[in-house]
């Protein structure tokens, strides 16, 4: 069907409304015929610093649904970055396609390209669907990208230290929920057990803790519960548990107008981007029923917090120590949220806000 012209203005305007929506600066589309690259670039903000954030592979519906993944998760990146108190921006890439298919070095090359000409606005680095590998590729034209592995120079894995950080902030959740944060007796449930989970499984079962797994793939669960003896439930059944903690370490949007009323923990603490379907409605959803949310892009900052140790010259110690401060940045969005009676993410963004305006006045002094 030939399009209209005003129905192709009213899409070109629909995608420069969601941009406006929550400010982004910059995306940029990316595709090349000969590799079959289909790719998204969003830029969010860069007062503090370049943007960084991974490049996610995914086998996404439509065009659409990979925009407003892009989207939304680079803005997560730039909170992120300013309430860890890191100095670089939010953004995110997608590349649209299978990664058990679709991948070829000329692909993540020709990526590679792309984000070169941007001219050190954008560094990336491995996400869902991407791995070392293909980041060597994309090195391979330019040198914006992080987490490379030990043996160039890199950090490595950063999902150990994420892990650590999302500890923390279950800890820290477990301090204000329970009065002490300690876990021992506790009972977690936790959302898929890939990189991030079966690091998170690791500490949690270190303490005397009853941990509850569920994940796509059964291997996975196999591995992982034969492991640290945690108990294998269904992908459906895991939010009817009488747990203690809920913790969402898959991919986001698992908390929603579907689950939340099924949700029967004091706490949800994981390690998943946009944990929230839409976190107007279920961050207020939370706090009325007194759940305590400690906000995603807090918790989960310790990957973010290694892949920045490397910009800086990588040091692990560091990183940890750097991610053992979640525990604390956790208890006091608790604290402003309960005084201000706002939900802890609405607490959480305005902290990083707070912080983005702040340097950025102290930026444009020079
Ligand atoms: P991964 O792909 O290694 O693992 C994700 C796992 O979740 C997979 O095993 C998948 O099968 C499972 N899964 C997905 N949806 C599920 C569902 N609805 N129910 C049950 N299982 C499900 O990814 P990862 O690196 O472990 O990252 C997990 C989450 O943490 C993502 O949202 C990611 O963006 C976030 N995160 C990871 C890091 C890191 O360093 N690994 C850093 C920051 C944020």
């Amino acid at each position: 069907m030939v399009k209209t012209k005003e129905v192709k203005q009213q899409q070109e305007m629909s995608v420069f409304s969601q941009l406006a929506e929550h400010n982004h600066e910059k995306v940029v589309f990316c595709h090349d015929h000969d590799t079959g690259l289909k790719a998204i670039i969003a830029i969010h903000n860069t007062v503090l610093g370049p943007a960084l954030g991974g490049t996610r592979m995914w086998a996404y519906t439509s065009e659409a649904e990979a925009l407003e993944d892009v989207l939304r998760l680079s803005r997560s990146m730039t909170y992120k970055a300013a309430i860890s108190g890191l100095n670089v921006g939010g953004g995110k890439a997608v590349i649209i396609g299978d990664a058990a298919k679709d991948k070829s070095e000329a692909l993540f090359r020709k990526f590679g390209r792309f984000i070169k000409n941007l001219n050190g606005a954008f560094i990336t680095v491995e996400d869902i669907g991407t791995t070392s590998k293909d980041m060597e590729y994309i090195r391979m034209e330019t040198e914006s990208v992080a987490g490379m592995p030990e043996t160039m120079g890199g950090g490595g894995d950063p999902s150990p230290v994420m892990a650590y950080g999302t500890y923390m902030g279950i800890k820290a959740a477990t301090k204000k929920a329970f009065g002490t944060d300690s876990l021992d007796g506790k009972k977690i449930a936790v959302q898929g057990v890939g990189n991030a989970g079966v690091f998170l499984v690791e500490l949690l079962t270190k303490e005397n803790t009853k941990v509850f797994i569920t994940d796509i793939y059964a291997d996975r669960l196999r591995d992982v519960s034969a492991k640290y003896g945690a108990q294998v439930v269904g992908m459906n059944e895991i939010y009817d548990l009488d747990v203690d903690i809920f913790s969402p370490c898959g991919l986001g949007g698992t908390i929603n107008d579907k689950t939340i009323d099924r949700l029967r923990c004091r706490i949800i603490a994981g390690s998943a981007n946009n944990q929230l379907r839409d976190e107007q409605v279920q961050g207020q959803a939370l706090q009325e029923r007194g759940i305590f949310y400690a906000p995603d892009f807090l918790i989960n900052a310790g990957g973010l917090i290694n892949v920045y140790s490397e910009i800086v010259g990588y040091n692990r110690e560091r990183a940890y120590a750097q991610a053992e401060r979640i525990y604390g940045y956790t208890l006091e969005i608790f604290e402003k949220a309960e005084e201000e009676g706002i939900s802890t993410q609405q607490a959480a963004i305005q902290i990083a806000e707070k912080r983005i305006a702040d340097i950025g006045k102290v930026r444009s002094s020079y």
